[in-house]
């Protein structure tokens, strides 16, 4: 069942590493912001438009039978990637964004002034801006946990932030930025002996970890299908059924209620409930194509092939003058953030893009993360399945150039 691991394999899999950046082979090092697509789930796109395709659940007829079956085939398989126990926890969305904003736009009914959500200074805005929401709309009080030198988690901070008051924590499972992977069955832990819920930020986790929510006992999680090999346009919410149950529907329309009079609406059950309207059968679809890609692997395997990328790219930047790398936490994965003392980042990112290196330059949306480092931006260098230690040559030496160019 197991497919043994072998990049070159991998890779031949993924038509667009075939491309050359300006005259050279891409050096694909944006993973943490969107990863590319395999074969199986190009494939499986297409294939559903061309061989089988119609809306889902309402039909009698074969091809919207054989569709619905296909759209639930990828919950289940989502189900089986978090280790959630029932595929009626999986709720599709558009991506983590809209997960966690269907989380807080369910809780902003119970949530009164004074009321405490409790983030750390790791989250990225997805994570934080629709708690502001709650902060603006109904006097909710956030609470910040600050982070320890190396860049993990404060988690005597934590233990003070969580009380009485606390009704959410919000936490990323592994920080886009830093690479953080943080003690999230802790913090459930924490959080449900004061009374509160937990939502967990899998959008790294899910690509770099193994992920068991029922393990980490948390009420929530979400991740993006983009990051995990899949389209864009689809994500994950995982709610146990206690949280689902109490959760308000985000948006109304066909599908998610059971009856509509003319004065009077009852809602359908969990996961429909919270997907109105014509879902996005074919992105799932994919989602569900490339989660059973990725599964193939041993996941051990993965991350250790992808923790040989970040070391070796972490030894090579210890060779250039006035590099400093932010996030150093013991067991963090495979993102590499890092500032060039003078150099602005941007600057940085346009002179690999010569090179044909792909990395990321800028805040990261993680501003509350920027002002506790006091930057205002990073670059960051970020591995994924396909990657080689070939490519993090490629990386250095066009590093060693830039610097070159630019101090
Ligand atoms: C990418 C990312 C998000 C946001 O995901 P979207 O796909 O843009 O909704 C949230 N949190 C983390 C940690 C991320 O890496």
């Amino acid at each position: 069942m197991t497919r043994p691991f072998d990049v070159a394999t991998i890779r031949a899999e993924f038509p667009i590493l075939t491309r050359e950046i300006h005259g050279r082979p891409l050096v694909y090092f944006d993973n943490a912001a969107s990863a590319q697509k395999p074969n199986a789930v190009i494939d499986a796109v297409a294939n559903q438009c061309r061989t089988s395709y119609a809306n889902v659940h309402r039909g009698i007829h074969t091809l919207s039978n054989e569709t619905t079956e296909a759209y639930e085939a990828a919950r289940e398989a989502a189900r089986g990637l978090l280790n959630a126990p029932d595929t009626d926890t999986i709720i599709f969305t558009k991506g983590a964004t809209e997960g966690i904003n269907l989380v807080a736009s369910a809780l902003a009914g119970t949530i009164q002034t004074g009321d405490e959500i409790v983030l750390s200074v790791m989250e990225h805005h997805s994570n934080i801006v629709p708690w502001h929401f709650l902060r603006e709309r109904n006097g909710a009080v956030l609470r910040w946990v600050g982070l320890n030198d190396d860049g993990s988690l404060d988690m005597d901070a934590m233990r003070a932030a969580i009380g009485p008051k606390t009704r959410m924590v919000a936490i990323s499972h592994m920080s886009n930025v830093l690479g953080t992977v943080n003690d999230v069955t802790e913090v459930a832990r924490l959080a449900h002996a004061a009374g509160a819920r937990v939502l967990v930020d899998g959008c790294q986790a899910a690509v770099h970890l193994s992920v068991d929510v029922q393990a980490i006992g948390c009420d929530w999680y979400v991740f993006s299908g983009h990051k995990l090999y899949g389209p864009t346009g689809i994500g994950i919410l995982y709610g146990t059924a206690a949280a689902l149950s109490e959760a308000r529907p985000y948006q109304g329309g066909g599908e998610m209620i059971e009856t509509v009079s003319m004065d009077r609406i009852t809602y359908n059950e969990a996961p429909h409930k919270f997907e109105a309207g014509t879902p996005p059968i074919l992105e799932a679809i994919g989602l569900g194509a490339a989660i059973a890609w990725y599964r193939q692997f041993d996941q051990a395997e993965v991350q250790a092939h992808e923790h040989a990328l970040y070391q070796k790219a972490r030894d090579g930047l210890r060779g250039i003058n006035g590099l400093a790398v932010h996030g150093e936490a013991p067991g963090k994965g495979s993102v590499l953030s890092f500032s060039l003392q003078g150099v602005h980042p941007h600057d940085l990112a346009q002179i690999l893009d010569r090179y044909g290196v792909a990395i990321r330059a800028g805040h990261h949306c993680a501003q509350p993360l920027m002002t506790h480092l006091g930057v205002s931006a990073t670059a960051r260098a970020s591995f994924g399945i396909y990657n080689t230690e070939a490519e993090v040559d490629v990386f250095i030496e066009a590093l060693e150039k830039a610097r070159g160019m630019l101090v």
